[in-house]
């Protein structure tokens, strides 16, 4: 009987108790576990110049990179998404802090990076960001910031162990840019020219402008002056080929070749991939495809990505080819950075 009622026991143990004990033991984690590597010791600060308010503080990197990824990405964008442009933007600022790569001299020497997206990279406060959503989607907006912010804690991408230059632009179309195709230079193993697909819903995807030929022919005088054009500049121009990237590479006007990126800088054109199509009025209708440089991450193209399921760190080895994503401290022991 004692060995019936042992027995009746160890069938409640095993039956009800035990399932218990497991089903506690599998709940999820109150707090999100930092990634490994996260930085454990001293936070990394950086100096930031505020182009707007023409005022310069220093920031917690990790607290300047939110303010970035507000700026710089639309926060109803996928979570894998504003997880890496948190790490390219992070890693933009660090090569700046370590003093791997250097803003232009003379426009605020002496403070790390500014907040002019064309200089340096974007930035938005906290408050002026919440200012700027809809006041139903704001808290929620920031919240979703400080998730990809603090769930890629300390994360960088490096090439071969270098600080890479994680350049990225809004949209492109059909294909990203081999980075000498637009800026001269060498070719960077890592800015290559590589497929970008799902970006036609970006904002402004097609535009087209107007220019008239008296605004065409002014402008590309008074900044080319010693360049010959001929008389009737508007007959002769002529599209001579493309790049990798599906973007004008070079195009003939009179005797003068100017480059697509040099056509869109003259003209304020959101971006090289234009096609050109003359009025009978005289005037100039340019239509662009995707919108900036076009080199390293696309925008857009990691929101498509992401929406494909692909997780922050593919979607940075997509846009950046050969590359790797490690943490700073990583970064920091292996290289002997301080
Ligand atoms: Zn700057």
């Amino acid at each position: 009987m004692k060995k019936l009622a042992y027995c009746a026991a160890m069938m409640i143990v095993i039956v009800i108790l035990l399932p218990l004990l497991i089903v506690k033991g599998c709940g999820h984690p109150t707090a999100e576990k930092p990634p490994e590597g996260t930085i454990t010791g001293s936070e990394l600060k950086i100096s930031v110049y505020d182009t707007i308010s023409n005022t310069s503080s220093i920031m917690n990197l990790e607290d300047y990179i939110k303010g970035v990824v507000a700026a710089e990405m639309p926060a109803d964008f996928d979570m894998e998404a504003l997880k890496a442009q948190a790490v390219a933007a992070r890693t933009f600022a660090y090569g700046r802090l370590t003093g791997v790569y250097q803003s232009k001299q003379g426009v605020h020497d002496g403070i790390t990076i500014c907040t002019d997206s064309t200089h340096c990279q974007a930035w938005i406060s906290k408050e002026n960001a919440m200012k700027k959503w809809n006041i139903f989607f704001s808290a929620r907006n920031w919240a979703k910031i400080e998730k990809a912010v603090n769930g890629t804690k300390g994360m960088i991408v490096v090439y071969k162990g270098n600080i890479a230059n994680t350049l990225f632009h809004a949209s492109s179309p059909g294909r990203t840019e081999n980075n000498e195709d637009v800026w001269s230079g060498t070719a960077v193993p890592y800015l290559r020219s590589v497929e970008s697909s799902g970006e036609e819903n970006a904002k402004g995807y097609k535009t087209s402008i107007i220019i008239s030929n008296a605004e065409f022919v002014e402008k590309l005088k008074k900044a080319y002056a010693d360049y010959k054009f001929g008389e009737d500049i508007f007959k002769t121009i002529k599209i001579l080929g493309n790049t990798e990237g599906g973007r004008v590479k070079s195009l003939k006007i009179g005797d003068t070749t100017l480059t697509g990126t040099q056509f869109r800088t003259l003209y304020k054109l959101r971006s090289a991939a234009f096609s050109i199509k003359k009025n009978e009025d005289g005037s100039l209708k340019i239509t662009t495809t995707g919108y900036g440089h076009g080199v390293g991450m696309s925008q857009w193209g990691a929101d498509s990505l992401a929406k494909k399921g692909a997780t922050y760190i593919e979607i940075l080895k997509h846009y950046y080819t050969g590359v790797d994503v490690i943490s700073i401290n990583e970064y920091a022991a292996k290289s002997g950075v301080q």
